[in-house]
């Protein structure tokens, strides 16, 4: 079977996982299929089309509704899924913290500094991230669980791309089933816009709740804008406390962030 076809293969297994799993059943039955061939001597002869089973175990993107963290990692491998992995990545950022986090953060991609570790919000925007948490939440960052949309670090931090995401996302849709924290925060646009299909401006995003399959989900703005905005703490501060009220928290000071 040739690479396109292997290819066209996966393609249609994405589809039908993510068809089902949006509800869609009674997919019509594979006829099954032969294929006609003609050997050297020119006579036509009928070969069997290659078995589901004799795939490649990477078109197999079915991962169990219940499937538990450690098996979503073992599921992903060493995973050429998508582009990301033939362009410098040195880890795939899976995620960290608590399993059972009542609260799970959500960011983009991993950096330069998260790839070189392999863990996610490590570097400035992540240190950022740590001091919100700790300071703002009052919890520790251990507490939390913290993973990306992409888990692969796009080449110059470049904004993950519409085809990276969808066959990344799958992932991220099964950690947070297997932690199913009581409250979800997106940090940025690219986060806040894949998990809510909602191409509305982060600016305009944040701070309202929304919902990702029935979890409450807080956008605000990601760390590394801060960085750059540090004006922008303030609202970010507001969305915190907001993620606080609803897990019925008391809030912390301000000037703890
Ligand atoms: S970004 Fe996701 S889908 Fe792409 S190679 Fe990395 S783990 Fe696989």
């Amino acid at each position: 079977m040739t690479q396109e076809l292997l290819e066209i293969v996966r393609q249609l297994r994405v589809e039908l996982a993510w068809a089902r799993e949006a509800g869609w059943r009674n997919f019509p039955a594979a006829p099954e299929q032969k294929k006609t061939s003609r050997d050297l001597t020119g006579e036509s002869f009928e070969a069997p089309v290659q078995d589901a089973a004799e795939l490649p175990a990477v078109v197999s993107m079915q991962l169990a509704d219940n499937a538990d963290l450690s098996t979503i990692r073992a599921h992903i491998g060493d995973c050429t899924r998508c582009k990301l992995s033939g362009l410098g990545r040195k880890n795939i950022v899976f995620g960290v913290g608590n399993p059972d986090a009542e609260v799970m953060f959500v960011g983009e991609g991993p950096g330069a500094d998260e790839d070189i570790q392999g863990e996610p919000f490590v570097g400035k925007a992540g240190q950022l991230l740590t001091r919100i948490i700790e300071g703002g939440m009052g919890v520790k960052r251990e507490d939390v669980y913290i993973a990306n949309i992409v888990k692969c670090r796009p080449p110059q931090n470049r904004d993950p791309e519409d085809d990276e995401i969808s066959e990344c996302e799958p992932f991220l849709r099964a950690q947070i089933r297997a932690v199913r924290p009581k409250v979800l925060v997106a940090l940025g646009r690219c986060a806040a816009q894949t998990l809510l299909r909602d191409k509305t401006p982060i600016s305009r995003l944040r701070g309202q709740w929304r919902e990702y399959e029935g979890i409450p989900l807080m956008p605000t703005y990601h760390p590394a804008y801060l960085l750059r905005n540090p004006a922008e703490k303030r609202p970010v501060w507001e969305d915190i406390q907001a993620v606080l009220k609803k897990l019925g928290r008391s809030t912390p000071s301000e000037n703890d962030v």
